[in-house]
């Protein structure tokens, strides 16, 4: 049986057995149940994440963990308050995801694209239930999670993956039971139906790498951080074959152009910074753009 995910039904929505995604259409988090335990994988930002606390209590759940996936601003800003909320859960990251959070460049975008987030969510009929961060998050004393790690939460089990390609201290989570993979940006930055943003953002060859290593799991449910889950193996496929086959042309296409970066980045940044894209800062994806381009040319 197929489960479908429609971005007008309303959140939380439940995709398998012990398996629901919360949040929003712009942010999903998904909410993994074991019989003993329960995990939150993505902890979400400012303007969500008293939406998600909301659909926690309805759901009567305190998650045993919550699980950063990586240290970008829309995957940590919502951890505060997640963290208020439920003290005895436990943060799991991975390892480097501390050091990049704490440096103080790092720091200030992640502040001004929390602000940037909560104004976004408020233009599209969305009310935050908190003013946005002014410090990031701290994830001192989180549990680390390696490649190769296991998680019992009872009936279901956390696999653990470090990845690469996007962020440092990228971490993915396979759910072999239900044969979901909580993939989270490692796929992209998806136009659902329109198109894909490929954030190649630390190294080119790693993040297709990360592609092929994650379809080969042949996961029938693929957790994405933003606009929905992918669901059904068919569908799953064909989403990691669109992200492939964007990174190459768009690879492609800036090895061959022999501009300078300079030139070449606004033209790049033009093509992908529309509809949900804008949730973020103009300077954010600016900066993605030369760092993409930079990747290409590596
Ligand atoms: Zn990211």
């Amino acid at each position: 049986m197929e489960t479908r995910y429609d971005r007008k039904t309303p959140f939380p929505q439940r995709l398998a057995e012990g398996l629901a995604v919360l949040g929003n259409y712009y942010f999903n988090l998904y909410l993994v149940q074991g019989e003993q335990a329960s995990a939150l994988i993505e902890v979400g930002v400012s303007g969500v994440v008293d939406l998600v606390i909301g659909q926690l209590d309805a759901l009567g759940v305190k998650p045993t963990f919550l699980v950063v996936t990586h240290p970008h601003s829309d995957h940590t800003t919502g951890l505060a308050a997640l963290r208020e909320r439920f003290p005895g859960a436990l943060v799991v990251t991975a390892e480097a995801a501390e050091e990049f959070i704490k440096h103080p460049k790092a720091a200030t975008a992640l502040v001004e694209e929390d602000a940037h987030m909560t104004a976004f969510l408020e233009t599209h009929g969305m009310i935050p239930g908190r003013t946005s961060v002014t410090e990031p998050p701290s994830l001192a004393n989180s549990l680390i999670a390696r490649e190769g790690d296991k998680m019992d939460l009872g009936g279901l089990t956390l696999h653990f993956l470090e990845v690469s390609g996007h962020s440092p201290g990228q971490l993915v989570v396979h759910v072999p039971e239900i044969d979901c993979l909580i993939a989270s940006d490692s796929v992209g930055f998806r136009f659902p139906g329109r198109d894909v943003f490929p954030i190649f953002l630390t190294n080119y060859a790693d993040y297709v790498a990360t592609l092929d290593r994650l379809e080969g799991l042949k996961p029938s449910i693929l957790g994405i951080a933003h606009q929905g889950p992918v669901l059904g193996e068919d569908a799953v496929r064909q989403a990691f074959q669109e992200a492939r086959q964007r990174s190459v042309e768009l690879r492609s296409r800036i090895v061959n152009d022999p501009r300078p970066a300079e030139e070449l980045a606004p033209e790049v940044f033009a093509e992908f910074y529309k509809d949900e894209l804008t949730m973020y800062t103009e300077e954010n994806i600016m900066t993605c753009t030369r760092l993409i381009i930079r990747r290409a040319r590596e």
